[in-house]
């Protein structure tokens, strides 16, 4: 993973105050493993951490899943004070704070899901010192009730988190965050500032930076990749048929389906409704109450498959994603990456599978042009957005349609530098040849010029291909040169030729609706043959059950699923129910009380004593003291213990926020 840490190029005193820190950050790994039950610091963290600490206005840039919390919540609990963190969204905070109730951590939220008594009496408790770390809407802030209490609190630290909705450049603006520099001037003794983002292009960076007044901070941006994640395109001839065998062979894990539209959402629902899946819905077209009824079942893992539209996932904090299935192909790379990034949040393997059908190009041409949310921008601007949307279905289309790296497609769209070979992607593990497709290049480009560059992709693909339809009747292609000069060439080859020759720029497509094949000043290159074209095409077309057989689940932990033993297996299953139970108990998420990979770890390490338990990766003290005894039974074999009998003492997430 690339880092880049900078401090407006005060390397050299970074590095000197590197002693100091190193006490600071012997520190914080206790308070790590402690609180959070974690061996060491994922890269990025610790660079936060410590400038943190050195009361230093700190900027992370790191993507979803990188374990951004830590990087303000280790320092909130070693530093004297109150830490407020400004978020966004109700369901991040309450996620965060469960968590963090869960751990053994005073937290409490402040936002308007709470009634105004429960705010009042959470108000006052952090009023008496109850707790480290308070998360605020940032509506909040300026209200007289809060600010009474911000000026007599000592407030250490003021996390920033999802910082680019600062922004007017991102897609999340929200003015109210610009509440923030406001509150912070108001304040009586400026707090150290920090922000964390997982977008930032360089405007929405410096946007940032100069928007929230930060003081010389500390910037550290870790790569966007994200390693757990294993990315897959098919173009499957029975979708559905294809993603029920992925879904067959995850039983037991929670994942999502993306369709493009409500209709898709409805037909797939209610198909795997009534084949017995554990599935749930959610669009825009249900109503307030149904969404969030099975938004929860899905979070509290009541229902392991949610198939839903786009409207579906900002804020969803669930780690234990294991999947995400896209059935249709979605409009551009960033929905893509911000969807399918929703898989694998707790670093764990996950999997990320895109259907490819030509309808989906058409689908997303239609909402392109007629697109309602842009009514306000006058003609010329509505139709620039229309050529940028364009644009950027090219490029979504390119990525169903490459041979090569899948990642090192996503990484470089996003301006980073993959690899080219990442041996975790579709392409990486699908066995290629390298064919020399020059004649059909020679035909493709050949008819483009013949046809005085008028026409789209499918006409001239028809007229190569020698098809017979009115169209081409019409416009009396059977006319041209060209005109069946590929016929024996399938047209699903065609179509590949066709986009490597637009994506290697030996074609050009126009981004006005019409999107008309032009020629490029490479074109002429093919058709004197004095260049050849050689593309990457599959060997045999992968069958995705066997594909599953090869690659088996690989935890991060070192083992695949395939080396669990039998008895391993069962283990997992019944810490697996014991996980359920608890957070039944508690009224949190299963993931809250532990998460896959540390049921992994257990079913590996067999833990027979408490230092034993402590040693498994996310088991920390308080936790252990919660329900750690349970646990141990439940390795030993023996199945869910009653409460009462082992006579640990919980008390749910809500009381311990005392609200
Ligand atoms: P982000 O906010 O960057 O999307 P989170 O803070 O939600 O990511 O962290 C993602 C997951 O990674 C969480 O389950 C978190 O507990 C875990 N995690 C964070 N830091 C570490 C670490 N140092 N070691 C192991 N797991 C970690
Ligand atoms: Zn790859």
């Amino acid at each position: 993973m690339r880092i880049v840490c900078w401090n407006n190029g005060a390397e050299s005193g970074y590095k000197k105050q590197r002693r100091n820190g190193n006490s600071f950050m012997s520190l914080a790994k206790k308070v790590l493993k402690q609180y959070f039950g974690y061996d060491s610091f994922r890269e990025g963290q610790e660079e936060l951490i410590e400038s943190i600490l050195r009361k230093q206005d700190t900027f992370g840039i790191m993507p979803t899943g990188a374990g951004k919390s830590i990087c303000f919540q280790v320092p909130a609990l070693m530093m004297e004070g109150i830490t407020l963190v400004i978020s966004p969204l109700i369901s991040l905070m309450k996620d965060q704070v469960e968590g963090l109730n869960q751990a053994g951590v005073h937290a409490a939220y402040l936002n308007s899901s709470l009634t105004a008594g429960q705010y009042q009496k959470a108000l006052g408790l952090a009023r008496q010192g109850r707790y480290k770390i308070i998360y605020v809407a940032p509506e909040r802030l300026v209200t007289d009730a809060f600010l009474d209490f911000a000026m007599q609190a000592n407030i250490a630290m003021l996390v920033v988190d999802e910082a680019h909705c600062v922004s007017q450049w991102g897609q999340d603006f929200r003015p109210s965050y610009l509440k923030i520099v406001e509150f912070i001037e108001k304040l009586p003794k400026r707090p150290v500032i920090s922000a964390f983002t997982a977008t930032a292009t360089k405007e929405v960076r410096d946007d940032i930076i100069d928007i929230l007044l930060l003081q010389n901070p500390t910037v550290t941006a870790t790569g966007f990749d994200r390693p757990n994640l294993y990315f897959a395109v098919q173009s499957p001839k029975d979708k559905y048929a294809s993603m029920k065998n992925f879904l067959q062979m995850h039983p037991g894990q929670s994942g999502i389906v993306y369709c493009l539209t409500r209709r898709y959402v409805e037909e797939v629902y209610e198909r795997l409704k009534e084949e017995g899946f554990s599935v749930t819905k959610y669009h825009a077209g249900l109503g307030d109450g149904e969404r969030k009824a099975n938004q929860e079942d899905f979070i509290y893992s009541r229902a392991e498959i949610m198939v839903a539209t786009n409207a579906f996932g900002m804020g969803i904090d669930k780690s234990d994603v294991r999947f995400v299935v896209h059935y249709n192909m979605p409009k551009n790379m960033e929905s893509y990456y911000q969807e399918a990034g929703r898989a694998g949040r707790d670093g764990e393997a996950a999997e990320c599978v895109l259907l490819y059908a030509g309808q989906d190009v058409v689908t997303n041409q239609f909402f392109i042009d007629n697109n309602k949310d842009n009514q306000e921008l006058d003609e010329v601007m509505r139709r620039l957005v229309a050529e940028r949307d364009r644009e950027r279905l090219r490029k979504m289309t390119f990525y169903c349609f490459t041979n090569e790296c899948l990642r090192d497609y996503i990484l470089r769209y996003f301006g980073e530098y993959g690899s080219s070979y990442c041996g975790n992607c579709s392409n990486c593990l699908s066995r290629f040849e390298e064919v020399d497709v020059t004649e059909m290049a020679k035909g493709i480009i050949g008819c483009v010029q013949a046809s005085r560059q008028r026409f789209g992709t499918a006409m001239i693909v028809d007229t190569v291909h020698g098809a017979n339809t009115a169209k081409i009747r019409k416009y009396r292609m059977e006319t041209n040169p060209y005109y069946g000069k590929l016929a024996k060439a399938p047209t699903h080859k065609l179509r590949k030729v066709m986009n490597h020759l637009q994506l290697y720029g030996y074609l050009h497509v126009t981004n006005d609706e019409f999107a008309i094949v032009k020629l490029t000043e490479k074109s002429e290159a093919v058709l004197k043959e004095e260049e050849r074209i050689v593309m990457k095409m599959a060997k045999e077309e992968e069958h995705p059950a066997k594909a599953k057989k090869e690659k088996s689940r690989k935890w991060t932990i070192g083992v695949t699923e395939d080396e669990f033993t039998k008895t391993e297996e069962e283990m997992f299953e019944r810490l697996r129910a014991l996980r359920t139970e608890i957070a039944r108990e508690e009224k949190v998420p299963p993931y809250i009380v532990f998460s896959d990979k540390t049921l992994v770890h257990m079913c590996i390490v067999k833990p027979k004593t408490k230092e034993e338990m402590l040693s498994v990766s996310g088991v920390g003290e308080f936790k252990y003291e919660k329900y750690g005894g349970r646990f141990l039974t439940c390795v030993q074999g023996e199945s869910k213990t009653p409460l009462q009998a082992t006579g640990y003492q919980t008390c749910s997430a809500a009381e311990q926020r005392g609200i």
